[in-house]
């Protein structure tokens, strides 16, 4: 190999080296200059029956302009309204059947849709499978990529605290007042009489110790598998301990890490 063939090889190898170099350069600093912007942040709650969520909830939407989502509102308005998808919805409801995942997640996706402004937005009891959760995560990434999907867990430490709180919920009995408190706040425990109004206080159906039970088994196997979606598909599950919590502790929680 003569002089002036090595010249040009070295010249070649120097070019490749500085050009590897600078390439990685470019694609450093554009990670580092463009970090992913969000326009609008969902979060989901994860949390047993008497946990919380839905008291927290309403505080955020009344303290912090959130906006909330219930799938089982969507699916009272679209059979309100009389569209197709809400005949096919009530006749779902009529016999009893559940209304299928891919029809609750078009819905979600039409009204998410529709939501102008930056407001955070908390969906209400979705998802409550692994199944919809699956399906959640896939509308979220394909038709609303710059939405931030946060999921926060609601853990409460003894499921027994659970059992007491909600199996000693009362309301009043009458609808005009429909006044909630707890067996152990009666003055007179033994006399189940609404402090507001005199009238007689009762226990829900779905507070009596035995369906609460069953609710949280229920919530347990569903909440397990849906996590472990999420661990799979790296979504971080953000925990606040509510074991003995006050509405108003949780609120503040809630608000030191968003
Ligand atoms: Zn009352």
């Amino acid at each position: 190999m003569n002089r002036f063939k090595k010249r040009i090889l070295l010249l070649g190898l120097v070019l490749a080296v500085a050009g590897i170099t600078y390439y990685g350069y470019i694609r450093r600093s554009a990670c580092i200059v463009q970090p992913k912007t969000y326009t609008k942040t969902i979060y989901s709650f994860l949390g047993a029956p008497g946990s919380g969520k839905g008291t927290l909830a309403e505080q955020l939407v009344k303290d912090l302009g959130f906006k909330v989502v219930s799938t089982g509102n969507l699916c009272r308005e679209e059979i309100a309204q009389g569209t197709e998808k809400g005949k096919m919805i009530a006749e779902y409801t009529r016999s009893a059947r559940l209304v299928p995942d891919e029809v609750i997640s078009e819905m979600l996706e039409n009204w998410l849709n529709q939501q102008k402004g930056d407001q955070p937005i908390i969906l209400d009891g979705y998802p409550r499978t692994k199944e919809q959760a699956k399906i959640l995560a896939h509308l979220l990434k394909t038709k609303f990529p710059d939405y931030r999907f946060r999921v926060i867990s609601l853990d409460i430490d003894d499921f027994e605290k659970i059992v007491r709180r909600m199996a000693g919920r009362l309301v009043c009995e009458n609808k005009q007042c429909q006044t909630t408190t707890h067996v152990s706040l009666l003055k007179e425990p033994n006399k189940f009489i609404c402090e507001k109004c005199g009238s007689r206080l009762i226990r829900r159906e779905d507070d009596r110790e035995e369906i609460v039970r069953k609710r949280l088994a229920d919530f347990v196997k569903n909440n397990n598998e849906i996590v472990a979606f999420y661990k799979e598909a790296g979504i971080p599950v953000e925990s606040i301990d509510v074991s003995n919590a006050t509405p108003e502790s949780t609120l503040e929680a809630f608000k030191r890490i968003i």
